[in-house]
């Protein structure tokens, strides 16, 4: 019987030929991150994209002979409808691998809080779905959305419609943040942006949208805050 050669001697210590010497002073400053590339939806000419020219104020004011609360039931069941298809068409695209988390800018992603009050970082996806059934079960709900006569809109609808046009915002705001180019793609944004400018418009005519949900924080700004901005020097929407 024969053993195997030995194996060769090793230094227990590295030596100078493992780590070579490293002259710190040569080392240069790291270069300043470039500016994050301008988001698609702000370059021209998807900026201004649109099915019709002109401001959306004209078709957010409220028809003669028609109830305000009828008339924001039904602008925000029509704003969900469509908002929803377009999810539906590019949602193949947005998965728990592409939007592990909802993502809204650069630096911001939304939180949803569970039934035990806690903020969980939830995949896009999933919190899209959430909201989606969150706001059906709402629309479907007697209580809340009348729809038989004698009915009357509860004393804190202002206030749950408030709550939708949040979680809608933060949709519009996802879809425009992470799956623009789909749209794009598509070549639905003159649709799309229409569909968003007619949702801020009404939104702000009715006050049913939180400019601080809209623009985010300095440090953490919601992408479409800058959309808005574009909007409003272009004369779409109205400050
Ligand atoms: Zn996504």
């Amino acid at each position: 019987m024969s053993r195997g050669p030995r194996s060769a001697k090793r230094s227990p210590t590295p030596t100078s030929a493992t780590f070579p010497p490293h002259d710190f002073s040569q080392q240069q400053a790291p270069a300043p991150a470039p500016p994050p590339p301008k988001p698609l939806y702000l370059c021209s000419p998807f900026v201004e994209a649109a099915l019709v020219k002109g401001n959306f104020k004209t078709i957010v004011m409220l028809p003669k002979y028609v109830d305000i609360m009828e008339w924001v039931a039904a602008n925000i069941f029509d704003f969900y409808t469509n908002l929803n298809e377009f999810y539906g068409v590019i949602s193949e695209c947005c998965t728990a691998q592409s939007c592990p988390t909802m993502a809204v800018g650069p630096t911001l992603n939304y939180t949803w809080i569970n039934p035990d009050r806690k903020q969980v970082h939830l995949p896009a996806p999933t919190y899209v779905d959430y909201v989606m059934t969150w706001t059906q079960n709402l629309f479907d709900d007697e209580a809340v959305f009348p729809t038989k006569s004698g009915h009357d809109f509860p004393v804190n609808f202002p206030s749950i419609v408030k709550h939708m046009y949040k979680q809608l915002l933060r949709v519009f705001a996802h879809i425009y943040h992470a799956h623009y180019h789909q749209i794009l793609h598509l070549r639905s944004e003159p649709h799309f942006n229409s569909l968003f400018a007619h949702f801020l418009a009404f939104g702000r005519e009715y006050e049913l949208l939180d400019m601080k949900e809209l623009k985010g924080s300095t440090s953490s700004p919601v992408g479409v805050g800058a959309l808005w901005e574009k909007w409003r020097e272009l004369g779409t929407v109205e400050a």
